[in-house]
Parts: structure tokens; C-alpha cells; sequence
């Protein structure tokens, strides 16, 4: 291989075109004569390196949106070991089990068999090597695959025989199956005498996970943590369906993996584990996570024990992030830590750029349905009783089967208030969250914005129905979205008797229409929501005011507008379901 390559050679080798490529250099201050300007081995390292990132993100947001979508391509390379999630209701046994395993299958480490608790293991079995993510609840499940990772390949779904299946179960099971994740079924505490393996596989029935002796596919394995009854064969049954899945990964090549957990050890400094995914972890290795890089230090396996490098499936624990790197996260080797600080500014300043562009555009029904018309309607219910969940479910189905081409998908439904998990869920499988009766509280409401979840709560049954109806039929109400005019800075406030505060501004971008809607924004923060009322250039009423002139405006219904306000002048457009 040569030492140098040419512009126009590394952009055709990366499929992009020249302007791409030409802004790219740019951004990362590149200096060239031309497209057939030389580039050293580095610099190319680092284009291909930042592209590979941009694709990533491209997957994962397509994979994001394909929820009904068949399972992305299958990654090439070696077999490797299953990771694994053990989920369930609390106190039905899930750290026992995590413990037991560990205790019983996994070999001291050096540092005098004390293993450590990074959020991972790995256990030894005659079958093969198991890696069990060691943070029981589906809340870090999802909240790992709501950052757009998936690192579960199997969902062990933990049930106690004395109590059989209970709500956070069927919470479990509705995550495994949105994030389609192979579920085996651990029914637990057979020890116990009031135990009852069979009302349990009754109750799996129920729910849609048969097991093979009652007709169905789904492999539940009688167990108890206390004495170690039936851990050997749920560990081979795991090891059963992880052949099936044939998962493999790259060995070789930069690694790439998901933030498992992360500490600030007061004397070590930041200690995150590492799930590496595919390819192989090396000490020395520049490493980016989010928006925060690192160098490998120094790494460990969950016993202690330093490792040089780790490859597919492998939980470490890694010393050397600058801070503190977010758990769920993914987290990609790149080939310099020059690389891995230009990423970081990079995510840095598009993070910012999405801030100022966010609340610009409506997230809703529209979309789901809008131009790309899809077929399923993915559902989280909740209601004030089991008597109208029941009710609402009836009429679900009966609607859902006037339809041909659309699928409601009730992934999942219970009493009560709707929760975080629910949004984790929904976000999970696209779905949207719909209540009658009850009232999520302000948290989850603030989270449900944030993600851009869909939530509708409903005092009248008919209306819940009535809108599953539209959305069925696709027909949705028009919506609106906001197409910002422009914006102007208060420079002075001119108080006017009887008439009101003027806002003596000056037209940054775009401009100012008399009677648009408005809105001020005060160190960032939305002060009033409103509109234009008057306009003035000088002492004439004005209709427009373009960029880089100076205007006095007049908010309508508000008089507290300061210096330094941004005023933010906008059209609510309708939005084409
Ligand atoms: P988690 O909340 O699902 O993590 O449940 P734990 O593992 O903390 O277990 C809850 C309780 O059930 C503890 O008191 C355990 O000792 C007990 N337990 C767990 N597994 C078994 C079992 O197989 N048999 C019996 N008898 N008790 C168990």
C-alpha cells in the first residue's frame, strides 16, 4: 500500500462525492489544493474513520425506524459468545440467579477471588462461555437499546413458581418481545413446597409463551437459585438458543461495543465496563463514547484480572475515559486520540445545532402514519380498571380486524398510571402510549417530550376509540408544525403610556411578520407565546421587517419583554398526513 493517497481515490472508495468529501476535510482542517491533492496515510485513516462513524449512526437511526421491518443483515465473522438479560418480577429471584451463576461457574480471578461487580460476567460452561449482563430490570435492558444499541441477544425471563406470573413479568416479556429478543423461561424456587411449575405454564399459556409441554416453542426450565436445581440445564438451554441465533461478530479490526456502567473511583479515576460487540479492545486504544473520548489505561475482566485485549462478547472494565461515559452508549475505537477528540467536538456541535432546532417541527400521529403509511399501529394502554382495559381491548381487536392492512400490536397494557418503563417501551417499538381514566404524572409527561413520545390520555372511552379508529384508517386530524419567519434581538425597551412596552429590536435572521405568532426566549428559555400584534420601522406601522434593519415590536397580551430577549417569529404550517 502506498504511503499516500488521493483525494479523489479515497472518495471514490468511500462512496461519497466530492463535495462531501471536500466539506469533510474542511471540518476537520485539512488543508488541499484540489481533488486530486494528496493525502497522507493519517489524514485518510481519520476520513474513513469519521465516515465509518456517520454510517453507524445512519444504521441506527434506519433501525430505529424499521421497527417491522425483517432483522437487519447478520454481522460475519466467528461464532460468539450469547449475552444475556435476566428480567422479571421483583423478588421472583434474578440477583439470586445472576449469584448463583457466578458463584458456581465462574473461576477465581487473581485478584483472590474477589469478583468485582461491573454490570457483567462471564460463566463458564460445558456448552460454552455465557455472558450475563449483571444489572437485573428491564429498565437498563431498554434503556440500553433505547440509546439505538442492542446488546441482549437472549432475554431470560425469571418467574417464581410460588407466585406465578405478576405484572412487572408481563412488562418484562413485553420488552423482550419488542426488542424481538429470544425469551427462555426460568420458572424459580421449585425448592419451595407451595411451589407450582404447572399453574406457571398455565399462566405462560396466558401470555403468549406456551411452553413446549403445553403445545407452544417457548423453553421454560424449572429452577431454584437456592439449591442449584436446574441451573445446568437452563445454562444449556441458553447456550441451545444461542447456537440457533448463530451469533457471531468480527474478531479482528477496531472495536467497537456498548457502556455497561460507569463509576468515578475517587482514587482511579473513571471506571466503565466495556461490552465489546465486535472486533478485539486493546490497552492503548483511543476510545470515543457519546461525547466524551479516552485512551485504554489499563483493563480488566469482571474477576479482576488484566487483560492486554478483549474481544466479541467480552465485558471489561476500562480505566482512561476523560469523564464519565453514559451507560448505554455505544463506544467505538478509532485510530488516534486526534480522531477521537474531533468526533467528540463533532457530536458536540451537532448536539447543539439540534437544540436550536428542536421544538421547530411536531412529532406526531402524522408521522407515524404521514408519508411512508405503515402498517402496524404499535399501542402501550393503560387504564383506571381491569373492567374498561378489558372493555378497550375488545373493541381493539374488533377494529383491528376491519382492517387488512393494518396491524395494532398491543404490546402492552395494564391498570394504572403509565410509567417511565412504558415510555422505554414504547420508544423501544415506536409505539404510542394511550391512557383512559388515569393521568401519568408531570415526570413522565416531561420524559414523554423529551423522547418525542406520543402520549394521549383520554376521559371518554369513545374518543380512545375513535382515534384508534382514524389511525387505523389512516386518517388523521391535520397538524401543525412551526416554520420559523425569523428572529430579532431586543436591544431597548421603550415604555410607551396606555400603549404598552415596545420592544426596540433589531432583525437578526429572517424576519418579522405583523400578526405571526411569537415567542420570547430569555437566555434560552420560552417566556411568552404569542404573536406580533403591531410592527413599527420609525413611526409607520410596518407589515414585514427584513434582516438587518431595526424595528419597535409590540407583543400581543405582554409587557415584561427585557434587554437581550430573543424574539422568535414563526407560521404554524399544516402538516400533509
Ligand atoms: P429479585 O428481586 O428478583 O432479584 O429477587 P432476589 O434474588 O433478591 O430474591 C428474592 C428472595 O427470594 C430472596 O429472599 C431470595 O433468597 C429468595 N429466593 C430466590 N431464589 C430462590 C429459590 O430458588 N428458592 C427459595 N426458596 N428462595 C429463593
Amino acid at each position: 500500500m502506498s504511503d499516500k493517497v488521493r483525494i479523489y481515490q479515497l472518495t471514490k472508495e468511500l462512496g461519497i462525492d466530492t463535495k462531501q468529501m471536500l466539506a469533510l476535510l474542511d471540518s476537520i482542517g485539512v488543508e488541499y489544493k484540489s481533488h486530486s491533492s494528496t493525502l497522507d496515510n493519517e489524514t485518510a485513516e481519520t476520513v474513513r474513520q469519521l465516515l465509518h462513524d456517520e454510517s453507524d449512526k445512519r444504521a441506527a437511526r434506519a433501525s430505529r425506524t424499521a421497527v417491522a421491518e425483517p432483522a437487519i443483515q447478520r454481522p460475519k465473522g466467528p461464532l460468539r459468545p450469547p449475552v444475556v438479560t435476566v428480567m422479571g418480577h421483583v423478588d421472583h429471584g434474578k440477583t439470586s440467579l445472576l449469584d448463583f451463576i457466578r458463584k458456581a461457574k465462574v473461576a477465581e480471578g487473581e485478584a483472590g477471588g474477589i469478583t468485582q461487580h461491573i454490570g457483567a460476567y462471564q460463566a463458564q460452561t460445558p456448552s460454552g462461555l455465557i455472558t450475563f449482563l449483571d444489572t437485573p430490570g428491564h429498565e437498563a435492558f431498554t434503556t440500553i437499546r433505547q440509546r439505538g444499541a442492542t446488546v441482549t441477544d437472549i432475554a431470560v425471563i425469571v418467574v417464581a413458581a410460588d407466585d406465578s406470573i405478576m405484572p412487572q413479568t408481563r412488562e418484562a416479556i413485553a420488552h423482550a418481545k419488542a426488542a424481538k429478543v429470544p425469551i427462555i423461561v426460568a420458572i424459580n424456587k421449585i425448592d419451595l413446597p407451595q411451589a407450582n411449575i404447572d399453574r406457571v405454564k398455565r399462566d405462560l399459556v396466558k401470555v403468549e409463551l406456551a411452553p413446549e409441554d403445553y403445545g407452544g416453542d417457548t423453553i421454560a426450565v424449572p429452577i431454584s437459585a437456592k439449591t442449584g436445581q436446574g441451573i445446568d440445564q437452563l445454562l444449556e438451554m441458553i447456550s441451545l438458543v444461542a447456537e440457533l441465533e448463530d451469533l457471531r461478530a468480527p474478531q479482528t479490526g477496531l472495536a467497537s461495543g456498548t457502556i455497561i456502567e460507569s463509576v468515578l473511583d475517587k482514587r482511579a479515576g473513571v471506571l466503565a465496563t466495556v461490552l465489546v460487540q465486535r472486533g478485539t479492545l486493546k490497552v492503548g486504544d483511543s476510545l470515543v463514547s457519546g461525547e466524551v473520548w479516552g485512551r485504554v489505561r489499563a483493563m480488566s475482566d469482571f474477576s479482576g484480572v488484566r487483560l492486554q485485549e478483549a474481544g466479541p462478547s467480552t465485558p471489561v472494565q476500562v480505566l482512561g475515559f476523560s469523564e464519565q461515559p453514559h451507560a448505554g452508549d455505544r463506544v467505538e475505537a478509532v485510530v488516534s486520540d486526534q480522531v477521537a477528540k474531533a468526533l467528540v467536538s463533532e457530536r458536540i456541535a451537532a448536539r447543539q445545532e439540534q437544540v436550536v432546532q428542536r421544538d421547530k417541527r411536531a412529532v406526531t400521529l402524522a408521522e407515524l402514519f404521514g408519508q411512508s403509511k405503515r402498517q402496524r399501529l404499535n399501542l402501550v394502554l393503560r387504564a383506571d380498571t381491569q373492567g374498561s382495559l378489558e372493555a378497550i381491548k375488545g373493541v381493539l381487536a374488533r377494529e383491528a380486524a376491519t382492517s387488512d392492512e393494518v396491524e395494532v400490536n398491543l404490546l402492552f397494557d395494564a391498570v394504572g398510571a403509565p410509567t417511565e418503563a412504558d415510555l422505554l417501551l414504547a420508544s423501544t417499538a415506536e409505539a404510542i402510549v394511550m391512557s383512559f381514566g388515569v393521568t401519568a404524572p408531570g415526570s413522565v409527561k416531561k420524559s414523554a417530550e423529551r423522547y418525542g413520545i406520543e402520549m394521549r390520555e383520554y376521559r371518554i372511552i369513545y374518543d380512545l376509540i375513535d382515534d384508534v379508529k382514524r389511525l387505523i384508517r389512516g386518517q388523521v386530524e391535520p397538524v401543525f408544525a412551526e416554520q420559523l419567519l425569523g428572529r430579532a434581538e431586543v436591544r431597548l425597551v421603550i415604555k410607551v403610556p396606555r400603549s404598552g412596552n415596545i420592544a426596540g429590536s433589531y432583525v437578526t435572521d429572517g424576519l418579522i411578520r405583523r400578526g405571526a405568532k411569537a415567542r420570547v426566549l430569555r437566555g434560552g428559555k420560552e417566556v411568552y407565546k404569542g404573536s406580533i400584534a403591531q410592527l413599527r420601522r420609525f413611526k409607520d406601522d410596518v407589515r414585514e421587517v427584513a434582516t438587518g434593519f431595526e424595528c419597535g415590536i409590540n407583543l400581543q397580551n405582554y409587557d415584561h419583554v427585557q434587554e437581550g430577549d430573543v424574539i422568535e417569529c414563526y407560521d404554524l404550517v399544516e402538516v400533509k398526513a
